[in-house]
């Protein structure tokens, strides 16, 4: 998306509007394409390791392309609330205009393996969130 060669133009789009498109539009972006990986893994899994084996892989492919929605969409709404990561890397990405670090979304594991983690310094506002704030995003 950044090298001008997939998605370059809607990417590009995104870093101008800098906001999340509601849950589901983002889910759909990360689902739809993950279809052809659930449905052959599921099969494989199924058919090689055990039905349970199958179900289970399916299941992550969708709670992943969950999470990954909700990740997104927190991180552009308030990125204090996203308490698992040590930095709302997307959030840098947006804020600081990176166009060569800080891709993760939902885990900023694949940044620290392939060497595009940028440690860049974030105040999170330390106050305790009602849980209900987690539920305040723009899901539609
Ligand atoms: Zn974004
Ligand atoms: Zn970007």
């Amino acid at each position: 998306m950044h090298a001008r060669i997939f998605l370059y133009k809607i990417h590009a789009q995104h870093h101008q509007l800098g906001e999340g498109q509601g849950w589901l539009l983002e889910f759909k972006d990360y689902f739809v394409p993950s279809l052809p990986v659930l449905i052959i893994g599921g099969v494989l899994f199924y058919w090689l390791v055990s039905p349970a084996a199958g179900i289970s892989f399916a299941a992550g492919c969708f709670l992943y392309a969950s999470a990954a929605a909700y990740a997104h969409q927190v991180q552009h709404e308030n990125p204090d609330l996203c308490f698992w990561l040590p930095r709302p890397v997307h959030h840098l990405h947006h804020n600081g205009k990176m166009w060569h670090h800080n891709f993760g979304i939902l885990v900023d594991f694949w940044d620290r393996v392939f060497g595009t983690y940028k440690k860049v310094e974030y105040n999170r506002e330390r106050k305790r969130y009602p849980v209900s704030s987690y539920f305040r995003i723009k899901w539609f």
